[in-house]
């Protein structure tokens, strides 16, 4: 097992939740001081940004997410995470590295090794910054605000990679709106409680949440057009604590995925008229209540600055490594980082389910259900060769842009 393997397995075994980053920054900033970079710490609470600067040239942003989620693992892996957490509710949740940020933190601290090893080969500042809470928080707009740009250099462009559960070994980039934005609201529906046999007496809030959720699924079917893509999930619903009694309220977590401001506006504006109407429906004392939570944009790969990272990777891993996963319906805050500097964004995938596996499953025409995806209890991206092909593609990508010497 090299180190960077047992960097990996140490910080899936210590995952830790959004803006509380606090022992896995700790970690970055010893690797990163050691290594010979200007470190900053504490900024957007937990982020922590290395900067090594070699000499004129461009600067490189190289990204990393360090957050975890509340999942309880079930892996079976040796160094599964046992931790538990207190959420920003206040509730204790198991805590697991769900969506692999521990592999992109170990990527990119391996690819900051081998680019202070090689400093007499490139020229330019690279910038490798570990973002805190991109699963909930929002860190990279906590960042830019609390004065990132004039914390450390603007850098030329912005990169960064996403593990998934494609085969380990591959890369996949999709030029243009590559992942979608995503608008999270929680809706509060308001009715008016009472005895469970007495319903003359109420407005049953979970007779229009049923209503509610059910009409919500005619927008993407009804009111998008087919050559356009959204997604609209309630993925909480919530009233009520005993059969006989009539609920006063009932709360709906909803979000929203789309490629483009115009789909985004009308599912948007279709989801509150539904809302509002279903509530007006059942004769609502009070219109709903809307608290918009996290709300991320769309994540555009640059053209030009794809294309030429891409070519890149195909020198370097020949173009049967390379492929492109179309647009994805995740969601990222990583191009706020490229936007506040106004520079273009290239972010990629990098495999990380076993190859085998999913052949055979392809073969049996399972993968929906038999290859874990990112955020499951059972996600368990292979160390190798993902690691090496994440750090790899890291060094090649940084390379591309800064300047080289001899
Ligand atoms: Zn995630
Ligand atoms: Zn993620």
């Amino acid at each position: 097992m090299t180190d960077l393997e047992a960097l990996y397995r140490d910080l899936h075994s210590h995952p830790e939740l959004s803006f509380a980053e606090h022992r896995t920054a700790g970690l970055v900033a010893e690797h990163l001081r050691a290594l010979g970079l200007d470190v900053t710490t504490g900024i957007g609470r937990t982020g922590a940004v290395g900067v090594l600067t070699n000499g004129e040239g461009p600067t490189v942003l190289l990204r990393a997410d360090m957050d975890a989620l509340p999942v309880k693992e079930d892996t079976g892996l040796a160094w599964a995470s046992t931790q538990t957490a207190t959420d920003h509710t206040g509730a204790t949740v198991p805590v697991m590295h769900a969506c692999g940020h521990d592999i992109h933190i170990t990527c990119l601290i391996g690819a900051v090794e081998a680019m202070a090893a090689s400093r007499d080969e490139w020229t330019g500042t690279l910038i490798a910054l570990f973002q805190p809470a991109e699963e909930h928080g929002g860190g990279a707009r906590v960042m830019v605000d609390d004065g990132l740009y004039e914390k450390i250099p603007t850098p030329d462009v912005v990169l960064g990679q996403h593990v998934t559960s494609l085969p380990a070994g591959m890369l996949g980039a999709h030029s243009g709106a590559a992942m979608a934005a995503v608008d999270t609201m929680e809706v509060t529906l308001h009715g008016r409680g009472g005895h469970g046999s007495r319903p003359e007496t109420t407005i049953d809030p979970v007779v229009m949440a049923a209503a509610t959720v059910m009409r919500l699924q005619t927008v993407v079917s009804r009111e998008i057009a087919p050559k356009d893509t959204a997604v609209v999930t309630v993925g909480s619903l919530h009233a009520g604590s005993a059969s006989n009694i009539i609920a006063a309220d009932a709360t709906l977590g909803i979000s929203v995925r789309s490629f483009s401001e115009e789909v985004r506006g009308r599912v948007l504006g279709a989801v509150d008229r539904i809302i509002t109407a279903e509530a007006t429906a059942s004769g609502a004392p009070v219109a709903p209540t809307v608290e918009f939570d996290v709300q991320y944009p769309v994540t555009v790969n640059e053209p030009a600055a794809t294309a030429r990272t891409t070519a890149a990777f195909a020198a370097e891993f020949g173009e049967d490594r390379l492929f492109d996963p179309g647009a994805l319906s995740g969601s990222e805050d990583v191009g706020i980082l490229a936007t506040a500097a106004g520079v273009p964004l290239v972010y990629w995938i990098l495999g990380g389910a076993d190859p085998a596996v999913v052949a055979a499953a392809q073969a049996a025409g399972s993968v929906d259900t038999d290859i874990p995806s990112n955020h499951s209890p059972h996600f368990a991206p292979l160390a190798q060769p993902t690691i090496d092909t994440g750090v790899r593609a890291l060094v090649v990508a940084a390379r591309e842009w800064l300047g080289s010497r001899g």
